[in-house]
Order: C-alpha cells, then sequence, then structure tokens
C-alpha cells in the first residue's frame, strides 16, 4: 500500500499528527498516517510554483497526450484502485470497479481532448487599426481539496481540468479517504513532470486551512460541507483567490400524479441510496402529489427494504456503510429526531444495520411536511422523506425553497408540465423521469448555497483558466 505524500519528485511521509484510516464496514483500522507539516505544504506549493512555468508552455496537444496517459495507467491498474478504493470508503466492490473506476478514467480522456478545441470570439479588427484576440490562460497554482464520498473521482473531477488547462496542483485528499490518492501519486510521478501535482495529507482545519490562506495559491477547488466552502471564501478574501466551490445539497424529487410509478420508484430505490445516501445530489427529498402518494409510500418502502448493504459476500451489496461512525451517528440522530415527530411515520429501516462497521438500515420517512428539519437538512445517509403536495405551485414552490441548489427530478408522463417544472426549479441540475445519471460532456455544479463553479464539460476548463484580451496596434 502506497503510504507517501508526493512533494515534487520526492516521496515523504508527513511529520505531524497521526490520522487513523479505518475500515467502514469493520471499523477495524487500516493504517496511520501522518500529516503534513508546514514546511512539507510549502515546500510542495514551492515544486507547483517551480513546475508552473514550463507546464503552463506546453501546448494543448501534449498536456492532452500526458492525461491520456494517466487515463491508461488507471485502467490497467483499475480493478486494484477499484479494491482500495472500496476497503477506505467501504463501497461495495461492484460499484467501485463498474460505476466509478470507468468514469473517472473517462474523465481524464474527456479533459485531453477537450483541452484541444476550446472555443472563443474571433480574432478581428473591432476598433480600426487594432487586432483583438482572445486567449484562455491558466491561473496558476491550484489548491484543490476533496471530500471522502467519492475519492477518486473528485480526484480526477479536479485535477484532470486543472493540469489540462496549465495549472500546477497541490492536491489534499480527505483526512478520511486518501489512500486512492497516495496510489495516484506513484502513477502521476512516473507520468507527470515533476512538481506538476503535489499531494499532502492531513485534516481541514490543519492543512487545508493552511493552503487555503496560501500567499501564493491563486485558486482554490474544493468539494465539501456548506461551512467548508464559507471558510474557504473568507480565506480567499484575503488575497483575492479564484474560488471554486461545490458544495452540499438536499434534491428534491417532484413526482406527479400521471408519473410511471414503477419507474418512480426503482429510480428512487436506486438513486436515493447509492453510495449509502452519501451523495450531494442523492434523491432524498420526495415530492409526491395526492394522487399517487399511497401508493409510492407503500411500494417504495416495499422497494427500498429488499436493499442488500451487509452480506458477508460482497458482490452481493448494493449500497455499503456510512463512512465514519460520526456520520453514522449524525444519520441515526436525523431519524430518530424524525420519529418523534408526531405525523412522521418511519416506513422502512431507520435504525444502525449492524454492530460491527458503521451502516445504516435503508430507510424512508413518509408524512414529513416542508418545515421538518428531515426536509430541510442534508442527512446525507441512505434516508429518503416523502412529503405530501396537491398543486404544481405547491411543489415547485416547496422544493425551491431551500438553500441548497444544485440537484433535482421531475417525474410526469406530460412533458410540457415536466419542461415548465423543469424551467422553474433552481437547481443546478434537474432530470426529468430519471435522476443522478452524468456524464463527462455536461456540467456539474450548484446555485445558491450548493456553491458555484462547474465540473466535468467544458465549463470546467473555463473555471480553470482565465480568459485574456491580446491587443494588436498596427501602428
Ligand atoms: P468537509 O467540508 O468536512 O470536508 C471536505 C474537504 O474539506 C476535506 O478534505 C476536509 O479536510 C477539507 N476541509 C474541512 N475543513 C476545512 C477548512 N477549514 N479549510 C480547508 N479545508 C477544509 O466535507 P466532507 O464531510 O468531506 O464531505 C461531505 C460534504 O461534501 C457534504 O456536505 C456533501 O454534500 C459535499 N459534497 C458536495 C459535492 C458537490 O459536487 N457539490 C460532491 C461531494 C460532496
Amino acid at each position: 500500500m502506497d503510504t507517501q505524500m508526493l512533494i515534487g519528485s520526492r516521496f515523504e511521509a508527513g511529520t505531524e499528527a497521526e490520522e487513523h484510516i479505518l475500515n467502514p464496514k469493520t471499523g477495524g483500522k487500516i493504517v496511520d498516517l501522518p500529516e503534513a507539516s508546514h514546511a512539507q505544504i510549502d515546500a510542495a506549493v514551492d515544486a507547483a510554483e517551480k513546475a508552473f512555468v514550463s507546464w503552463a508552455t506546453t501546448t494543448p496537444a501534449e498536456r492532452s497526450g500526458y492525461l491520456l496517459r494517466i487515463a491508461d495507467a488507471i485502467e490497467k491498474d483499475s480493478d486494484a484502485f477499484a479494491a482500495l478504493e472500496s476497503l477506505n470508503c467501504g463501497k461495495p466492490i461492484n460499484a467501485a470497479r463498474n460505476d466509478e473506476l470507468p468514469a473517472i478514467v473517462d474523465c481524464w480522456r474527456f479533459f485531453a481532448g477537450a483541452i484541444r478545441s476550446l472555443h472563443a470570439p474571433v480574432a478581428a479588427e473591432y476598433l480600426p487599426g487594432f487586432t483583438s484576440m482572445v486567449r484562455r490562460d491558466p491561473v496558476g497554482i491550484v489548491g484543490s481539496i476533496a471530500p471522502w464520498n467519492y475519492p477518486l473521482m473528485m480526484m480526477a473531477w479536479k485535477l484532470a481540468p486543472a493540469i489540462a488547462g496549465g495549472n500546477t496542483v497541490v492536491f489534499k485528499p480527505s483526512e478520511q479517504t486518501p489512500l486512492t490518492a497516495l496510489k495516484m501519486a506513484k502513477l502521476l510521478a512516473d507520468i507527470l513532470p515533476e512538481g506538476v501535482v503535489n499531494i499532502v495529507l492531513g485534516r481541514g482545519e490543519t492543512v487545508g486551512n493552511a493552503l487555503i490562506n496560501h500567499p501564493k495559491i491563486n485558486m482554490v477547488s474544493i468539494t465539501g460541507d456548506v461551512a467548508t466552502g464559507k471558510k474557504v471564501l473568507a480565506a480567499a478574501a484575503k488575497t483575492v483567490k479564484r474560488t471554486h466551490l461545490e458544495l452540499g445539497g438536499k434534491a428534491p424529487v417532484v413526482v406527479f400524479d400521471d408519473a410511471d410509478l414503477e419507474a418512480v420508484v426503482s429510480g428512487i430505490r436506486a438513486f436515493g441510496y447509492y453510495n449509502a445516501g452519501q451523495d450531494c445530489t442523492a434523491a432524498c427529498r420526495i415530492y409526491a402529489q395526492d394522487g399517487i402518494y399511497e401508493k409510492l409510500v407503500a411500494d417504495l418502502s416495499a422497494a427500498v427494504s429488499t436493499i442488500k448493504y451487509n452480506d458477508p459476500d460482497d458482490t452481493q451489496n448494493e449500497i455499503g456503510p456510512l463512512i465514519s461512525r460520526r456520520q453514522r451517528d449524525r444519520v441515526a440522530s436525523f431519524v430518530e429526531r424524525a420519529a418523534e415527530v408526531k405525523h412522521i411515520e418511519i416506513t422502512a429501516g431507520g435504525r444502525p444495520g449492524s454492530d460491527d462497521g458503521y451502516f445504516f438500515q435503508p430507510t424512508v420517512v413518509a408524512g414529513a411536511t416542508q418545515d421538518d428539519e428531515i426536509v430541510r437538512r442534508e442527512v446525507f445517509g441512505p434516508v429518503v422523506s416523502v412529503t405530501r403536495f396537491s398543486d404544481a405551485e405547491q411543489a415547485i414552490g416547496w422544493a425551491n425553497d431551500s438553500d441548497y441548489g444544485l440537484a433535482s427530478s421531475v417525474w410526469t408522463k406530460d412533458i410540457g408540465k415536466a419542461m415548465k417544472a423543469a424551467s422553474r426549479l433552481q437547481y443546478g441540475c434537474t432530470w426529468i423521469n430519471t435522476h443522478f445519471m452524468l456524464t463527462t460532456e455536461m456540467p456539474h455544479g450548484g446555485v445558491k448555497q450548493s456553491g458555484y463553479g462547474k465540473d466535468m464539460s467544458i465549463y470546467a476548463l473555463e473555471d480553470y483558466t482565465a480568459v485574456r484580451h491580446v491587443m494588436i496596434n498596427h501602428g
């Protein structure tokens, strides 16, 4: 197992406090990893600064070649990456191997192509005697900070557009899930020039905080909690850093009476619980119209009770445990508080799912109303609430009545009704008769307190590059 950070071309262990890296399926320790010192963080930033000079002047074709080699190397070793991700996060091996790894490889390949085909207004004489052209240049050194729910995928979403755009990076994985990032350190050091990507370990309040406040870092990209995003913004204000914030979510799912109930139930069973609900786009906040509500609650509760999550044969599991005891206890406390509310009924699950490890039963919370905590706050666990509504206006109003604005979906056979709802929903994404489906060509990112900046798609390359105007005086 790779356990060392990457600073320039050197592999080093941190010299500060150790973090216990745990197996969420058992609670057992995998390894202890010390975090980076201030001197090591500075050395990583210096290595990125030194590498920037030549990396920024490589051609798009050259950088594309590097990204393609990275994609090929991940693909070649994808079983080992999937096994390590599964070990560190508790993900079912099939989800890591068959869903995540191909999407990760595709992300690296997409940006290899995209960087060779950026667009801008045509160069022309917009003032007589002067030719104007637009450039897209790198921003500089990016401090990149990832969460624990999809460690290797978040790394791809952040690193691929950043280095494709000619930036260099200091990357910090979540202190809870650093193992695949450390395996990537080896792979990246074999392929990339020294210092283009540096990887440091540590907690948010120490190493993360040092990165977001570092005077030489030009841009901070972070996926995490809204509270963390606010800290990034406060720190960025001091040196006017560019920021790219992918924060939380609480996705509304509006189900009209005329929806295909079977499709809705199988959709929510899959998209509400995938990754044990530790997903900022999870279909977790259902609004079901009067005519479909009872049947939806009954069928969904029955379907959710069949989700496999703690089978000793991991290939049978559809979801895994939560990431930590703390997260499981947090989820349990949300459900306990919901169960105490008079009009709420827990119609599936509701309790921790095992003695060992951090499992929680896939749970349905029926009868919740708009003001209930379970409808308003991000649970980040395998818990879906169902709320009854009467008319479309009420449903759209409630769906939009949230601090979050990342993802949403609408379920109906009436495409006109669906398009009208989609146009009114204040979310970075609205799916119609599906949920959760991502594709590398399309942007992912939020509005409101879900943050701003896009992952994936050509828009991510725009976020990781600076638009510049060059004007030539013809004399
Ligand atoms: P978190 O905010 O606790 O941590 C995310 C990362 O930020 C970690 O690497 C952490 O070490 C670091 N961090 C924490 N405090 C910091 C500080 N003061 N300064 C600098 N860095 C700091 O979030 P988490 O618990 O790891 O992840 C779960 C959250 O992430 C959820 O709220 C979820 O909705 C969100 N998320 C959002 C998206 C998206 O695309 N919008 C994707 C995945 C997760």
